[in-house]
């Protein structure tokens, strides 16, 4: 039984992926007849409608939902997503995949790449993507979820999903509606504070209805409604680290049979996407417009698409940044109301799903205890500045010189945390995972490494196999991987199998 203190009305403010992932969640795991969950969404703002390409955790989110992936993935036009493409980024002509899953196999408790390391100072010339097997899938067009099979990487593969952000949400949607949800379509066109302690008491629609609320998630975008307008939180600027601020983007037609991984080309200033669905490929140019012109950066985009263009372009407008308080009195912010940081790796949706579980861990009752608020803050801010330190590194470890957009980007001041963990790397190769960071050592090494950062050395033990043995184990994963390559169906065939859209 509920009593005096807890939250009963929470209200969320905006329609888009952010919106409607809180409201599935919520309505799954607060399911109470006297707590009522509300979603106003306004048809004429619209949504974001971009936001398709995801990481492995979204499996999480999809599991706590119940639901069931064949299913989600034909109702979303989804693909499936082995890892990211870079191309040019290190220099033109050259590219990597950073893949989600690791290299090869820790040997006497040390990681795989020291030894790989080791074994190309003896000479031996195979690509570290010899020995990923989610790499070595993606290059051949490949797909299967994992089996379970003792000690085989087969049972290892780890991937996540390209989809239609516009079909996401519907999704999302009904499952919330038939949770109970009430969504109500109109326009927030004031918002009413306590004359004492400024919490927002109610928000008043275009129609004049006034709805109250104890607890409001604002979700509405980059303008942050209840978060900015409202309470005027403040926001922390990153442009000078991560300068594109604008995107344009256009979707064309299908690729007879999509890749398993997202394509990024790096471009003169900044960046182009392809991501391909079951029924289009989405495309993108993320910019910076000091060094491009608006006109300019749509024909990079056209001159770049695969396929024939199916829409017209369309730019959005962006600034890197975190709100000073992402959780501000009564009012969490979620999604792009909260901060954004680029595309380039696709957390974004991470970052949605990441503070709906961190709310739920501390979720409030009607005193809003500072402390619980401050160590939300505090944990949100930490995970941003982890992502973004990984994000200034693609684009700062480059050999590029050949526009101003690099120059500026190699030559950039970077985070002391970014310089000291790119030192470590430089030094022997160690990586050292921070507490709960997204991204663990396979990232950062396959980042590190394909924008060209060498190391001088390697892991002192991994010098304590012998020579002859440690060239038998490379040869032995590189069959063993091998062998799993050829058990794969095509990414398509898979697609057809199981979870075809209609
Ligand atoms: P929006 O989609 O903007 O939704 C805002 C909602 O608020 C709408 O429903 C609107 O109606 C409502 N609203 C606004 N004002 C009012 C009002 N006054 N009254 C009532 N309702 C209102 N993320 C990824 O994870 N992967 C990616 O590949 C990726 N690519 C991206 C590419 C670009 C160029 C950009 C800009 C973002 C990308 N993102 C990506 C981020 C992703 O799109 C967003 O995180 C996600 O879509 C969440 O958006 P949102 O729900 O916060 O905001």
């Amino acid at each position: 039984m509920l009593n005096d203190v807890n939250i009963k009305k929470i209200v969320i403010v905006g329609g888009g992926t952010a919106g409607w992932m809180a409201a599935a969640a919520l309505s799954r795991l607060m399911p109470h007849p006297e707590i009522s969950i509300r979603l106003i969404e306004s048809e004429t703002i619209g949504t974001i409608g971009v936001g398709e390409a995801t990481i492995p955790h979204i499996q999480h989110f999809n599991q706590l939902l119940n639901l069931q992936e064949d299913e989600f993935v034909k109702r979303t036009n989804a693909t499936f997503k082995l890892g990211i493409e870079f191309v040019n980024w290190q220099k033109k002509g050259q590219s990597y995949i950073h893949p989600f899953g690791d290299y090869g196999i820790p040997m006497q408790g040390i990681r795989f790449y020291n030894y790989w390391y080791r074994h190309q100072m003896m000479g031996h010339t195979h690509s570290i993507d010899d020995y990923n097997l989610q790499i070595m899938a993606a290059k051949a067009g490949k797909f299967q979820r994992p089996e379970r099979l003792q000690n085989s990487p087969l049972s290892q593969i780890e991937y996540a999903y390209h989809f239609d952000a516009t079909l996401y949400a519907k999704f999302m949607r009904e499952f919330s509606e038939k949770n109970g949800v009430i969504r109500t379509v109109g326009k927030v066109t004031t918002v009413q504070q306590n004359n004492e302690n400024g919490f927002i008491e109610s928000i008043t629609l275009e129609s004049g209805e006034v709805i109250e609320g104890e607890l409001f998630i604002d979700c509405t975008g980059f303008q942050g409604l209840l978060i900015e307008k409202a309470l005027k939180t403040g926001f922390e600027d990153w442009s000078d680290l991560l300068p594109c601020n604008r995107a344009v983007t256009v979707l064309s037609e299908r690729a007879a049979d999509p890749i398993p991984y997202t394509r990024s080309t790096a471009q003169k200033a900044g960046w182009q996407w392809r991501i391909p669905l079951q029924s289009r490929t989405g495309n993108g140019h993320v910019y910076c417009n000091t060094y491009m012109s608006d006109d300019e950066a749509a024909k990079v985009l056209m001159e770049g698409l695969d396929s024939t263009a199916i829409s017209d372009p369309r730019l959005i407008y962006f600034k890197t940044g975190i709100r000073d308080k992402v959780w501000n009195k009564n009012v969490i912010s979620l999604g792009l109301a909260a901060g954004f940081m680029e595309p380039l790796e696709s957390t974004s949706i991470h970052l949605i799903q990441t503070s709906i579980a961190r709310l739920m861990t501390n979720f409030p009752d009607r005193n809003f205890n500072e402390a619980d608020i401050k160590y939300f803050n505090d944990r949100t801010r930490l995970e941003f500045e982890q992502i973004r330190d990984f994000l200034i590194l693609h684009y700062h470890a480059t050999e590029r010189e050949d526009s101003d957009f690099w120059t500026y980007c190699r030559t950039m001041e970077i985070p002391e945390s970014l310089k000291e963990r790119m030192a470590i790397f430089e030094e022997n190769a160690r990586l050292y995972r921070h507490d709960n960071e997204l991204f663990g050592e396979a990232s950062w090494f396959a980042v590190m490494h394909g924008q060209g950062l060498t190391p001088k050395g390697y892991h002192p033990h991994a010098n304590m196999m012998p020579a002859a043995e440690l060239d038998q184990r490379m040869s032995d994963i590189r069959r063993t991987w091998n062998a799993c390559l050829d058990q794969m169906p095509s990414h398509q065939n898979f697609i057809d199998r199981h979870c075809k859209s209609s």
